[in-house]
């Protein structure tokens, strides 16, 4: 094998290598992204708003009670009469009513304030009364002052004695039955339930669930979260801030640390909250990078084998295209072509410089009567027998080809023609001492031997053509013998 060729098929699997990969690659990344992105379209269109939808209906429930029970009590006919009829005589008829609603209702605490004396009731006792001049009573004057139709006013505080603690205040104004204001009515309940409500949707759907206000203070959360409370204020989210608080809800998508997050809003009437329902990376996002993974480790090792089997495949061919190509079907030597070849080689190389270097033309004696009485099959092995006895006697630098029908072509490195001459003779009287033994005959032939000593630079016609000469006069000389010509 030589160089070029060799190069020629390194490059050809590398460039068939490279395509294959290639197109491994598209075909992996493309499929990868169209899965994706249906997978990122599934989440905003389907389960991001069916989550949402679920928490809402959940979380609203346990939310819009409160509501309830508030108005419940703003409309009781006990509490107007109460204060209009019985002119709050019997306090302590007022404390049952109110623990009785905390009894029934479960609710963590409830409260009455008359307007007319100011008195705040609660389950207990009879608190001291609200003043305008209060900071900490500023809460009622600012309801009271509240326009007629929004009968109750929702309050998110944090409990003062434990800030992380929060509790939500409903506060119903109560009406005479005239329309006329006579107090705030309320329930406190505490947001644990919902807290706890959060999380355990936050597991099962893995999402991040949170409440945010009108100004996007984020009022609810579960514990996981650990962002700034003011949705404005967070990396990502706080440029879509304004849009997200303008309208009733949506779908909307933002980058946060690296990842691309998936919100779903929705507006919260009663409370003017907004749910908002989150999803950064879904489980199955994972999965299919993992698939993308393994298909280009599948289309790796399959164009690795692939490749193998070729290079193995067009190795062989080459080799047995470039063996029939340089050798002797009968002889199995080197043919003419190869020969030529290698002898130009030599020459590139300045053979000459390597020492002394000779030509012999070997050609088997009458062969052609050998043919005649024996038979064309008895002639080919006469050859193959003579081109194996040549063989034998070659050295390492020397090399052979059938040059025709039966002639042979040595050239004998290392040999002036003295030597060539030598070694020819020697190698004639072996051939004529051996034999060659069919079925019918035991045959023996001789050869005659032409030698030329090389001369710098001349080309290979020009020392056959001598060494010819050489063969000539052996065989004028009787043949079985070998001559040199200068
Ligand atoms: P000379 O001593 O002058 O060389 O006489 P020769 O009979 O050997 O004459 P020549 O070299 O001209 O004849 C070669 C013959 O070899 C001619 C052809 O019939 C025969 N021949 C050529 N190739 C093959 C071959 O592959 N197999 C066989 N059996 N015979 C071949
Ligand atoms: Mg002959």
């Amino acid at each position: 094998m030589n160089n070029p060729h060799w190069l020629n098929k390194t490059r050809a699997i590398i460039l068939f290598t490279l395509m294959l990969l290639t197109a491994f690659l598209i075909i992996s990344w493309s499929s990868y992204e169209v899965a994706r992105q249906s997978l990122n379209d599934e989440i905003e269109e389907n389960t991001l708003p069916l989550t949402s939808d679920n928490v809402y209906s959940e979380i609203q429930q346990d939310l819009l009670k409160p509501i309830f029970i508030s108005s419940l009590m703003a409309h009781d006919t006990f509490v107007r009469d109460w204060v209009l009829v019985d002119s709050e005589r019997d306090p302590a008829a007022m404390i049952r009513y109110l623990s009785e609603i905390d009894r029934r209702f479960d609710t963590i605490f409830s409260f009455f304030i008359s307007d007319k004396t100011r008195r705040y009731y609660d389950p207990k006792r009879v608190l001291e009364t609200v003043s305008e001049q209060a900071e900490k009573d500023r809460w009622y004057f600012q309801i009271k002052a509240t326009a007629d139709d929004k009968p109750y006013v929702i309050d998110a505080r944090p409990d003062p004695e434990d800030r992380t603690h929060l509790d939500i205040f409903v506060n119903h104004k109560v009406m005479d039955y005239q329309g006329n204001f006579i107090g705030i009515t309320g329930i406190g309940l505490s947001v644990q339930k919902v807290k706890y409500l959060i999380e355990k949707y936050e597991r099962r759907y893995n999402r991040t669930i949170y409440f945010v206000d009108k100004t996007g203070s984020v009022i609810l959360h579960g514990a996981a979260f650990k962002r700034p409370l003011q949705i404005r204020l967070q990396p990502g989210l706080g440029p879509l801030a304004t849009s997200i608080l303008t309208v009733p809800g949506g779908s909307y998508q933002y980058d946060y640390q690296g990842r691309k997050v998936l919100l779903n809003t929705r507006l919260i009437p009663e409370f003017d909250w907004y749910l908002m329902v989150e999803q950064s990376e879904h489980p199955l996002e994972r999965v299919l990078f993992m698939t993308l993974l393994k298909n280009l480790g599948i289309g790796a090792g399959v164009s690795a084998l692939f490749l193998l089997l070729l290079w193995l495949t067009i190795g062989g061919y080459q080799r047995r295209l470039e063996s029939m190509a340089t050798t002797d079907k009968l002889t199995g030597i080197m043919n003419r072509q190869s020969f030529e070849y290698r002898f130009q080689r030599l020459r590139g190389q300045k053979m000459a410089e390597n020492g002394p270097l000779s030509m012999a033309i070997i050609d088997i004696d009458h062969f052609k009567q050998i043919n005649d009485r024996y038979g064309h099959g008895a002639g080919d092995r006469v050859i193959q027998h003579i081109a194996r006895l040549i063989q034998n006697a070659l050295r390492r630098s020397d090399f052979v080809c059938r040059w025709g029908g039966d002639e042979f072509l040595v050239l004998l490195g290392g040999c002036n023609g003295d030597d060539a001459l030598r070694r020819m003779e020697t190698l004639a009287r072996d051939i004529a001492q051996s034999e060659v033994i069919t079925e019918r005959a035991v045959i023996k032939a001789t050869v005659s031997c032409g030698v030329a000593a090389y001369r710098q630079m001349e080309n290979l016609d020009a020392l056959i053509d001598r060494a010819d000469i050489a063969l000539y006069q052996a065989k004028q000389a009787g043949r079985n013998q070998a001559e040199k010509r200068d």
